[in-house]
């Protein structure tokens, strides 16, 4: 079984690592195809990816059956460009860990509602709103899901659309905004847009806090001092800046940390979100006393898994059908989640498709993906 590395024709073009192949002209799973890939994934580790490819179209579905049987996660189904007609599938040995409440010493660790198909397409509809404003970047982390930078293309959301869609919010009941990108703080006009937001609905704002100084900063302040209604949510990977600057730069831990202290004197409500990999969970109790040392609060603590999305080589290999719909926005159009703006999230609507009609896609997507039986729809905790 020859051993392929990486493959790059998964989500938005990154690498998918291929760890075997499986290859059939003629047998289904009906036929033999079935017994084969027993004995791969049999030789293969958890996590790795089995590629089948067919040219038979009653496989893809076999092979989604499959999964929902087996707990194997069927990735990505793409067609062979070599071969017309043929199909590769990726098929993941395991599913996708979207739940690590099992996780015995980090109790609190995320929250994660209990996979239950019977749940009713309302209690999983949104209610809350996500902007992407822009997604140029002070830093380049190299699990940047959206794939941000120095050298992105900013792809802004313009303020007159970002009032539409608030107000759009307001009136469909949604309880809470957040702004996330790409750095926010990099927008000359956020100061404007969060006086617009919080005049209407509570809002978090995404950063890495490494740019609240000078102008920028003396533009911000007078608004948390004004007490609006404004949590900002800082990425901060680990207690101690190792891991943290391994993949956001050196420097960047002591400039997060630098702004978060910032934020605290200020008066601002700031919530920590650390990204981990499952090999640094022991480092959640460290992150707790660096919270506590803070001031922040218990409950405004957020650690998450590494989603293999964006920019990120490794990582969870997170589908749209394993978390439940948060409502997403960019200049683009809409998506399913902000876990990332990779093809597979996005909602099949113009760029200036209303809310209304982004929440009927969003309810159409959920009533497939019930009736699937494949779909997980856990809580994924962006913020
Ligand atoms: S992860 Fe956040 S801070 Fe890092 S590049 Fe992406 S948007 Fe910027």
């Amino acid at each position: 079984m020859p051993v392929h590395s990486p493959a790059t024709n998964y989500g938005g073009g990154r690498a998918l690592p291929v760890h075997a192949d499986l290859e059939d002209a003629r047998a289904d799973l009906a036929s033999g195809l079935l017994i084969r890939i027993h004995l791969a994934l049999l030789n293969m580790t958890e996590g790795q990816i089995l590629r089948i490819s067919s040219p038979l179209t009653e496989v893809t579905d076999q092979l989604r059956s499959f999964e929902a049987a087996s707990g194997n996660a069927l990735l990505s189904v793409m067609p062979d460009a070599a071969r017309p007609g043929w199909s590769s599938h990726y098929l993941r040995k395991g599913g996708a860990r979207t739940d690590w409440s099992d996780v015995t010493d980090a109790p609190d660790l995320i929250s994660v509602a209990t996979p239950d198909t019977a749940r009713s397409i309302e209690q999983l509809m949104p209610t809350r709103l996500w902007l992407y404003t822009n997604y140029d970047c002070n830093l380049a982390c190299d699990y940047c899901c959206v794939v941000a930078g120095p050298r992105a293309d900013p792809r802004r959301l313009p303020a007159e659309r970002i009032h539409a869609l608030v107000d759009q919010a307001v009136a469909s009941g949604m309880s809470e905004v957040f702004l996330t990108g790409g750095e926010p703080t990099l927008r000359p006009d956020l100061p404007e847009l969060i006086e617009y937001v919080t005049d209407r609905l509570p809002l978090t704002l995404l950063t890495n806090a490494m740019l609240l100084r000078g102008p920028r900063w003396d533009r911000l302040r007078p608004l948390i001092a004004a007490g609006r209604p404004i949590a900002f949510q800082v990425s901060l990977d680990s207690a101690t800046p190792e891991r943290h600057d391994a993949h956001r730069g050196q420097g960047a831990h002591a400039r997060a940390l630098a702004g978060i202290r910032t934020l605290v004197e200020a008066g601002a409500r700031v919530r920590l979100a650390a990204s981990l990999p499952e090999a640094a969970l022991d480092e959640i109790p460290e992150l707790h006393l660096l919270a506590d040392s803070l001031g922040i609060r218990a409950d405004d603590r957020i650690f998450r898994p590494i989603a293999l999305r964006g920019a990120a080589s490794e990582g969870e290999p997170i589908r749209p059908e394993d978390v439940a719909p948060e409502l997403t926005c960019d200049a683009q159009g809409w998506f399913w989640h902000p876990l990332s703006n990779d093809p597979d999230m996005r909602l099949d609507l113009p760029p200036d498709a209303s809310m209304a009609a982004a929440l009927e896609a969003v309810r159409g997507r959920l009533v497939e993906m019930i009736s699937s039986h494949s779909a997980r729809l856990d809580r994924f905790v962006c913020g």
